[in-house]
């Protein structure tokens, strides 16, 4: 039998028409067990209707094929709207027009469009030979070649590690949106007087963009450290302070991540964010859970 899918709608369109949009951030799993156990995720989290969800892109290898594999059956099998992630990692021009025919091809409307983080090992980011430098330059790219795919990019309310200052991270964010990013999705932050002020710099920057507050559920202190550590943002010490007193207790540290994120995402709503996204982890309990809350 012939499945004749629709392709995806863009997600301007589901702005429009929603105004609040929730979405969920799915990493490609290393292996088959992984992307067994990810579809088991994907089911449970069916439930609760995301407006779409994103698979992020490897620094290289066979997780970049799995990025394109989980994407196509979230799609096909799950019915989500899917935006794949895509990266300069690695990719010369003609590769990167390739990928966003494919992707167009694929009935995908939407790509989170990234300079990326260089591979495992590389200290810093480099170019690949006849590839672009920066994520306003895929952005560029990607709008030329398939102008009907919306493009997501990426913003740091506590700065991009690598930025010199937060004003000239401020003009990199307002020339991707000036080559033609349709909405921006913040990194992890724990603090929504960090987001609120970021939107603030943001509008009186003339980045008119809706700016999607990215949310991470904290699941262990250890980890959570080693997170912001590496994109800058911070750990307010009151978060530290209840992950400490909750030593190792898995359950227990879970609960607080939820709580913290549930409180983060109804302040976030009440004051006007345009939904949310969350850094779920390939998990789906904590999702489920944050979802139960906010329906209470
Ligand atoms: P850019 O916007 O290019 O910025 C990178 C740095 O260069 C910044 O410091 C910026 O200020 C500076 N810069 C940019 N343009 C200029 C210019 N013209 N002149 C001088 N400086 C400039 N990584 C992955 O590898 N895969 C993923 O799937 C992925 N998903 C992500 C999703 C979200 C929502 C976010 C926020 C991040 C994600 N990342 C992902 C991480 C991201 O790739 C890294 O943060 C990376 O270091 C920067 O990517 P970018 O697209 O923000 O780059």
């Amino acid at each position: 039998m012939l499945i004749c899918m629709l392709p995806d709608r863009p997600i301007t369109e589901l702005f429009a028409q929603r105004g609040t949009l929730r979405s969920l951030e799915f990493f490609p799993p290393k292996d088959e067990a992984g992307v067994e156990a990810l579809r088991q995720t994907a089911e449970a989290l069916r439930r609760i209707g995301p407006d779409f969800v994103s698979v992020t892109y490897g620094a290289g290898g066979s997780t970049r094929e799995r990025t394109a594999h989980v994407s196509d059956f979230l799609r096909r099998d799950f019915g989500f709207t899917v935006m794949p992630h895509l990266t300069c990692v690695g990719h010369s021009r003609a590769e990167l027009e390739t990928l966003a025919d494919r992707i167009n091809d694929g009935g995908f409307r939407n790509v989170m469009a990234l300079r990326g983080d260089p591979p495992k090992g590389d200290p810093s980011f480099s170019q690949a030979p006849d590839g672009l430098r920066h994520a306003s330059e895929l952005v560029a790219l990607i709008r030329a070649r398939q102008p009907g795919i919306c493009l997501g990019v990426g913003g740091y309310p506590e700065k991009h590690p690598e930025a010199p200052s937060a004003e000239a991270d401020l003009a990199n964010l307002r020339r991707k949106v000036d080559a033609g990013a349709d909405f921006v999705t913040t990194q992890l932050f724990f603090d929504n007087g960090v987001y609120f002020r970021f939107v603030d710099r943001c509008r009186a920057a003339g980045i008119a963009v809706p700016i999607v507050p990215g949310i991470m559920p904290v699941l262990a202190l250890k980890q959570i450290q080693r997170f912001t550590s590496m994109c800058g943002a911070s750990l307010p010490q009151k978060l530290v302070r209840r992950l400490e007193a909750a030593g190792d207790q898995p359950d227990v540290l879970e609960a607080i991540g939820i709580d913290w994120a549930l409180s983060q995402i109804r302040g976030l709503l009440e004051r006007g964010a345009p939904g949310y996204h969350l850094y779920i982890l390939n998990r789906a309990r904590s999702a489920l859970t944050l979802a139960a809350g906010l329906a209470a």
